[in-house]
């Protein structure tokens, strides 16, 4: 992804990788100021119990365009719409004021769609389909179009992934 730097105005390239469990903390690579990601529900998550240490702790990774937001067990739900208190704001006339969202539950994760015009996953080595007012489970990389079809390539595409604890 591509993150412009508010201190100096660098280009950042990101290798969405990097992106891991926790509020992205990656500096500017001209001033090192660290680089503003604007995800507004990424939160740490809960410190393990310490016998659960050496457990990797996984999470699911979104990301539009410059926002980046973190479900996981302390942050369990994210929302997807049109209106602007929405964990990811999507402005587009096909979009339903609240569309979608994102729950962890048990370990899994899930995407319900609440949506007039449903909602489009991509899977990695999946056929996409198109949910109404359901539920799936999300199990791979993919993508999202809320209200919209995507590909991996598309500008408008929610982008999800797994990530670990590093
Ligand atoms: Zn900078």
């Amino acid at each position: 992804m591509i993150v412009y730097c508010e201190e100096c105005g660098f280009k950042n390239t990101i290798d969405d990788a990097r992106i891991k469990c926790q509020r992205p903390q990656i500096p500017c690579e001209k001033c090192g100021d660290f680089l503003h990601f604007y995800g507004r529900k990424v939160r740490l998550p809960k410190t393990p119990p310490p016998e659960q240490k050496e457990a990797p702790r996984s999470c699911l990774i979104l990301k539009y365009g410059k926002v980046v937001v973190i479900v996981n067990e302390a942050n369990a739900r994210a929302e997807i719409g049109r209106q602007k208190s929405n964990d990811i704001q999507v402005v587009n006339d096909r979009v339903s004021r609240t569309h979608a969202l994102i729950e962890y539950k048990d370990g899994k994760y899930f995407l319900t769609d609440q949506s007039s015009n449903g909602t489009y996953l991509l899977m990695e080595r999946r056929k996409g389909i198109a949910i109404r007012n359901k539920e799936i489970m999300l199990t791979a990389k993919g993508v999202i179009g809320p209200g919209y079809k995507v590909d991996f390539k598309s500008p408008d595409a929610i982008h999800i992934w797994f990530g670990s604890t590093p």
